[in-house]
């Protein structure tokens, strides 16, 4: 845990989110300012601070935000009708929050190339 990473107190219980889905490795929960009708936020417990900062022992780790990402798409049922996960990596691709995420976006109909 980072001691002001917004990210490990959500997942410490520190600060208040709107979880969907937790387990030892894994939270989801509610984005606070959402860019579709379902907008999920997948965090690893562990603190990494960027996708940069990825090492040989973490590929599971991020196999399971996707997984956690599919099993939230097919438990509100839009898995069938698509929907889009990313993970923004540093100020050009907008990352703010600085302990990896994966985004779940669904429910609408998403253009391509994002913005
Ligand atoms: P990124 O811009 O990829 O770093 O994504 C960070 C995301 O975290 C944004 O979509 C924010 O809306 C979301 N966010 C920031 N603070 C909170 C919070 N307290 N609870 C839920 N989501 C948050
Ligand atoms: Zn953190």
């Amino acid at each position: 845990m980072s001691d002001d990473c917004l990210f490990c107190k959500i997942a410490a219980g520190d600060i208040p989110a709107d979880i969907v889905h937790q387990d030892d490795h894994v939270v989801a929960f509610e984005d606070i300012n959402p860019q579709a009708p379902h907008h999920l936020v997948i965090i690893p417990r562990q603190h990494i601070a960027t996708i940069n900062d990825l090492g040989p022992g973490h590929e599971a780790l991020v196999g399971k935000l996707a997984a956690a990402a599919r099993a939230i798409a097919v438990d509100r049922g839009f898995d069938q009708s698509g929907y889009r996960l990313v993970m923004n990596c540093n100020s050009a691709a907008g990352q703010t929050v600085f302990h990896i995420h994966m985004h779940l976006l669904g429910g609408r109909n998403l253009t391509w190339p994002p913005g």
